[in-house]
Parts: structure tokens; C-alpha cells; sequence
């Protein structure tokens, strides 16, 4: 894990910009901001019915869900409210181009790179 910077350091940095490189520094990060919430996923926003979320990880921009799921197939013990649940298994979710897409990554945890 990266250590996070210190935001007390940041500002006082910040303090010491010139005005010309504040407003570039502005610009930039509300680009970064930008380009950061059209790729971010939230747990609430991939909860889906028939399925149980055990343990949710957030990898880089990209957020993976330990589940619990139903098949859809008829008659197997996973069907019905009372049923079985398959799994766990891992999923990652994640955003392109504001869409939000999803990859079943198997029992084990592991980034997922790419498409
Ligand atoms: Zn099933």
C-alpha cells in the first residue's frame, strides 16, 4: 500500500504557488477529479437482486465484491427465496466510459487488468 500524502503538507506547499501556478494546479485537478468519478464504483450502485455481498475490496479504480449468487436455473438449490447461494465467488466492477461493467474473477481475488 502507497502511503497517502500529507494533506497538511500538501496545503502548506500550496501556499507557496505562484497565482499562475495555482490556477494550472486548479485546472489539473478538477480534471483529475473528473476523470476519477467517471471510473469510480459504488457498492450500492452494483447491488443486485438475488445476490449477497460477503466482502467488498477497492483495487485502483476498480472495486471487487466477494458474492454470493443465484444461478437463475430452475430447480437447483440456489432457487427461491430460501435457497442455497452459490458461491463465493469474486467479482470486479468497474467503469468505461461512464458504463459500468463487471468481470467474474473466480474464487480467489485477483486484479483484473484491462477489458
Ligand atoms: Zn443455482
Amino acid at each position: 500500500m502507497a502511503k497517502r500524502p500529507d494533506i497538511d503538507k500538501l496545503r502548506a506547499a500550496l501556499g507557496q504557488l505562484t497565482l499562475a501556478q495555482a490556477k494550472q494546479l486548479h485546472a489539473e485537478l478538477g480534471e483529475m477529479v473528473r476523470a476519477r468519478e467517471q471510473h469510480s464504483v459504488e457498492p450500492k450502485s452494483v447491488q443486485a437482486k438475488g445476490r449477497e455481498i460477503v466482502e467488498t475490496q477497492r483495487i485502483d479504480e476498480r472495486l471487487y465484491q466477494l458474492e454470493r449468487v443465484r444461478c437463475g436455473k430452475a430447480g437447483c438449490k440456489c432457487a427461491g427465496t430460501d435457497g442455497e447461494l452459490h458461491g463465493p465467488y469474486w467479482y470486479a466492477y468497474w467503469r468505461e466510459d461512464g458504463r459500468l461493467k463487471s468481470r467474474y474473477v473466480g474464487k480467489r481475488l485477483r486484479r483484473i487488468e484491462g477489458e
